[in-house]
């Protein structure tokens, strides 16, 4: 794993910049797409830059690999509504443009007709991106992708509208984890700064995204604090909900993704995991860190991948099996 390229160390240039917006701007049919189990980042880069692009007269197709993930705390941003499905997506388009993806991998079902694209260009800001695009925006230091996308708005001249800056903004403050994460450099709170100033409705992007939690998912984070365990030797906090909690108390997967964020909050802990059993039996596993910890190298060890302070991964075990196997990884992690 050590040798493999990756975006270490990489920023992104105003000439790489100027490159993506001569792509854009010769390019009729623009496709867009983000990564699996998406996230307010995910969806709030995508939805931006449809919109941003739409409003250039673009023909834009934008989808998720898989639609029926998108998550219900994220129905209200704008744009939502031109998602298309993947099959809808055209086959050796012009441009093809992946947001928030570390890998092509990332775009599952639609990765065959990214890299079927005359041009791709890979927007992201995890330091594990393999550099998979023929123009790779990749930068590590950058807070989010949304707030690179911003950039690219910026050095196209191309206008954040309110409903653009919405979407954008939705994907700063849930990357930053409302701007208390290390990631919450001066350029992202410049940034989310713009974006008021362009008329995003923080007040609204609050209330949907942290307090508009449907009852069932509710009961369920009660269900996943109250088996929630320490192990004092590894600093690991840790919990889990399978199909039958789903299931008992009526909440979705897709509701799920700030469950870890409830866990991380025990003192005394450097990493919190949560594994969350899927329809088919697999576990996904959402990993983040404190004080410094790094999860993402436990993450990638595991099949999988992310940030220093966020990572995730799927596992084929069960549960326990599943546990028994992170714990072997970072107890490896811790001595040697
Ligand atoms: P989450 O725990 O919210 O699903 O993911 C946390 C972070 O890890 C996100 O940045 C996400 O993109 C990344 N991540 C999660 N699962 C995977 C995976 O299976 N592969 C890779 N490469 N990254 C992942
Ligand atoms: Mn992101």
């Amino acid at each position: 794993m050590a040798d493999k390229p990756d975006a270490r160390g990489r920023t992104v240039r105003e000439e790489d910049l100027q490159a993506a917006v001569r792509a854009v701007e010769k390019s009729t049919v623009v496709c867009l797409s983000s990564h699996v189990n998406p996230d307010g980042d995910a969806l709030g880069s995508l939805l931006g830059l449809t919109l941003a692009l739409s409003a250039q007269g673009k023909a834009v197709y934008a989808a998720l690999p898989r639609p029926e993930q998108f998550p219900p705390q994220y129905h209200f941003l704008p744009g939502r509504e031109m998602l298309r499905d993947p099959e809808e997506i055209p086959e050796g388009a012009d441009l093809f443009i992946a947001l928030d993806c570390s890998n092509a991998e990332r775009l599952e079902g639609l990765r065959p007709k990214a890299e079927g694209a005359r041009f791709l260009v890979n927007v992201d800001h995890h330091e594990d991106n393999n550099l998979f695009g023929h123009l790779d925006l990749v930068d590590p230091g950058a807070s989010s992708t949304s707030e690179l996308v911003y950039r690219l708005l910026r050095a196209g001249g191309w206008e954040s509208t309110p409903e653009v800056a919405t979407c954008l903004y939705t994907g700063l403050v849930t990357d930053t984890g409302r701007f208390q994460h290390r990631n919450t450099s001066p350029e992202a709170l410049a940034v989310a700064s713009e974006l008021a100033a362009a008329g995003a409705d923080l007040a609204l992007i609050s209330r949907e995204v942290y307090e508009s939690q449907s009852l069932s998912y509710t009961r369920l984070v009660g269900r996943a604090l109250e088996r929630a365990e320490v192990l004092e030797d590894l600093g690991l906090v840790f919990s889990y909900i399978t199909q039958r909690d789903l299931r008992e108390t009526g909440a979705s997967l897709p509701e799920t993704e700030d469950l870890i964020d409830h866990l991380r909050t025990v003192r005394g802990t450097r990493v919190a995991a949560i594994l969350k059993e899927l329809e088919d039996g697999k576990v996904r596993v959402s990993l983040r860190s404190r004080d410094g910890a790094e999860v993402g190298p436990v993450a990638r060890a595991l099949g999988g991948g992310g940030h220093a302070n966020a990572a995730g991964y799927t596992s084929d075990l069960d549960i326990e099996g599943s546990l028994a196997r992170l714990l072997e990884v970072l107890r490896r992690g811790r001595h040697g």
